[in-house]
């Protein structure tokens, strides 16, 4: 049976160290493919066009909206952003599990589309050490940086749309510890409905056939 691959939504708080993890996920194991996003929001120094973002311009942004090519689309403190379709579909039939890593109004777009995608929530060990790593980050300016603390309070409240809750204390083990939901995930069974089907069908083949002879036979 050939595997097929996951949507795996990643959101949390801005600064709890999402791209770091997903970068460093994708690194490890080469069953992950990261969707790059499409923003209109400035890019930061070291940030990369097609890299981080594809950066673009906001009548860009409309336009793919208007040719349905995104999977789905937040604004997010007066910023578009969004995941570019084409890739994530390529890559899904491919068998790759696609990382998307998205804040809480994509991830529930995500979740009523795709009923069978993986939500995770990255959180920091506790919100000083939040504060730390957004002003430690200085790319920020000090409004920018409550703007964000104000969007955590309100992402807080719906950490519960999520399945699993993971803290990033050390890198390597959240690391690993995403890998591990992620594969477990893999084996529920509303995510091999086609598997469990065959074996249904399988199964009535095999009773007909035993009814048949009058013993089960194999
Ligand atoms: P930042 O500006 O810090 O890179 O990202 C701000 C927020 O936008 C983060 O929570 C990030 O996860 C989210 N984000 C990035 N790309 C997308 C996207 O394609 N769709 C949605 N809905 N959110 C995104």
């Amino acid at each position: 049976m050939k595997r097929k691959g996951i949507l795996v939504v990643v959101s949390g708080f801005s600064g709890a160290g999402k791209g770091t993890l997903m970068k460093q996920l994708v690194r490890t194991y080469d069953t992950y493919a990261l969707s790059v996003s499409m923003t209109t929001r400035a890019p930061r120094p070291g940030e990369t066009d097609g890299r981080e973002y594809f950066f673009v311009s906001q009548e860009v942004f409309e336009q793919k909206i208007r040719e349905n090519g995104l999977v789905e689309y937040a604004c997010y403190c007066g910023n578009y952003y969004g995941t570019p379709r084409e890739y994530v579909e390529r890559q899904l039939l491919a068998g790759k599990d696609v990382i998307l890593e998205i804040e809480i109004q994509g991830a529930r777009k995500v979740k009523e589309m795709f009923p069978s995608a993986l939500l995770l929530f990255v959180t920091p060990p506790g919100i000083k050490e939040l504060h730390r790593r957004l002003a430690g980050r200085g790319t920020e300016t000090e409004a920018v940086i409550r703007e964000r603390l104000g969007r955590a309070q309100a992402e807080a409240e719906g950490i519960e749309t999520y399945d699993y809750l993971v803290v990033n204390d050390d890198l390597q083990a959240c690391v690993e510890q995403m890998h591990r939901l992620i594969q477990d995930a893999h084996c529920a069974p509303k995510r091999n409905q086609e598997f469990i089907e065959m074996l249904r069908t399988q199964l009535t083949e095999l009773c007909a056939h035993a009814d048949g002879q009058g013993q089960v036979s194999h």
